[in-house]
């Protein structure tokens, strides 16, 4: 077999861990198996250099943050490398662009659009462990791009399918993925398996156990995906593609994004573009626009609220500012201390009231609900920041998430 293990920061977060790490890769090698390995910078590692840049200007070049993060992960691949070899398993490390893994220019948050392994495969040929930087590509122009926060694991899953992997396991600190995030529900349950639809659903909505991304490719590049603990052997989470026949969980897990802000503009024209020249605007400065809640209209004019990441406020503002007159805006506010908590489940689409239910224990629990929006698989609130927690706690409970589903 040939398998993919991505080990997450936490799993490397010093070289005891790192020794480790690398024993448990010798394992898997010692029962027959070709390993790719792939690994994220150490501990914190990534947040300490984002601070280190803000020492030195509030404004850090994208290209510039860009070298500097992919820096993360290249301590950690030669670390790694040095401790299989140490133990006797030749092994050799690679940087994103030596592994033949391009992006599409986009800095800190580019798209893998090619993997080209035959390095990795001479490599691997060669009896070697080989061990790839994540979260880094190249772009066209020899440009080095970082793929987004989390992005470690689109590099394992597009790495597993560009070379047709039997497996890619992602090693972290949690023993799989739960119902919600364990850290703020301690009695949340963890699945055994869940569809890539769903994990998608629930990725995309802000839980970080998996980088959207590389589910997505997982998905659609059909690479068996396990999410397990990198500090035992339990066997994980298994995410596949579910056969209809199954039933599947009204709710099966609740999500929560804290990293959420909010912009909204006043009595803009009601007519025809207004809506496509915002968010055009947005969408040139690749700035991710989540939520839109365009209000009733009156007197010709309409008020449009719309979220995005936190870290995107600023240029967002920027944007906004250089469009408002264009769309006749007579004003405009933002609020950056809000959240996202959602369910997410593929049964919900034939339970009418699951979205009342969800809007009912939140009330109950006295958090106001600013945004909502829904799809056949989720329902998600916009509320205050500070509840985010309470509220994940209520909804869990609320929807029995802790009982066998
Ligand atoms: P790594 O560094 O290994 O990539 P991450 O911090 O990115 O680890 O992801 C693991 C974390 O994801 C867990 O520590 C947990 O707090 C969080 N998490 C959020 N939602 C879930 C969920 N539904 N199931 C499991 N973990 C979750
Ligand atoms: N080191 C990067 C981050 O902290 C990528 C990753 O860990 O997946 O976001
Ligand atoms: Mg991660």
């Amino acid at each position: 077999m040939l398998v993919v293990q991505k080990f997450g920061g936490s799993s490397v977060a010093d070289t005891d861990r790192i020794k480790r790490v690398a024993q448990r890769i010798i394992e898997t090698r010692n029962a027959g198996n070709d390993v790719v390995v792939v690994v994220s910078a150490m501990g914190d590692t990534t947040d300490d250099l984002i601070a280190l840049a803000r020492q030195v200007t509030d404004d850090p070049p994208p290209r510039e943050m860009d070298m500097l993060l992919s820096t993360g992960e290249q301590v950690s691949i030669a670390l790694v490398a040095m401790a299989l070899i140490a133990a006797g398993c030749p092994a050799v490390s690679l940087t994103g662009a030596q592994a033949g893994i391009y992006t599409n220019g986009i800095y800190a948050k580019a798209r893998i659009v090619r993997v080209e392994a035959t390095r990795v495969k001479q490599a691997l040929r060669e009896g070697k462990v080989v061990v790839v930087a994540g979260f880094q590509g190249v772009d066209g122009a020899q440009e080095i791009n970082t793929l987004g926060r989390g992005g470690s694991d689109t590099t394992a899953v597009a790495l597993a399918a560009a070379l047709r992997a039997d497996l890619c396991e992602i090693y972290t600190d949690v023993e799989g993925v739960f119902t919600a995030d364990p850290r703020v529900v301690p009695d949340a349950r963890q699945l055994t398996e869940i569809s890539f639809d769903e994990m998608l659903e629930l990725a995309s909505l802000g839980a970080v156990v998996l980088h959207p991304r590389a589910v997505e490719l997982g998905k659609l590049y059909n690479v068996p995906l396990v999410v397990r603990s990198s500090f035992n052997n339990k066997p994980g989470t298994l995410i596949r593609e579910v056969s209809d026949v199954e039933k599947p969980a009204v709710v099966s897990g609740i999500a929560h994004d804290s990293n959420v802000a909010k912009i909204g503009l006043f009595d803009v024209l009601d007519q025809p573009g207004i809506a496509a020249t915002i968010f055009s605007a947005l969408a040139a400065e690749h700035i991710d626009v989540d939520m839109i809640v365009q209000g009733a209209m009156r007197d010709g004019r309409n008020d449009i609220a719309f979220t995005v990441k936190r870290n995107d406020l600023r240029k967002a503002l920027d944007v906004i500012a250089t469009i408002k007159d264009k769309v006749g805006a007579k004003g405009y506010t933002f609020d950056e201390d809000l959240a996202k908590v959602s369910i997410v489940g593929a049964g919900m689409v034939s339970h009418p009231g699951v979205a009342a239910k969800m809007f009912d224990a939140l009330a109950r629990a006295g958090i106001n609900i600013e945004m909502i929006s829904t799809s056949e698989i989720k329902v998600s609130c916009i509320i205050r920041a500070e509840r985010v927690a309470d509220a994940v706690r209520v909804l869990h409970a609320a929807f029995n998430l802790s009982q066998n589903g």
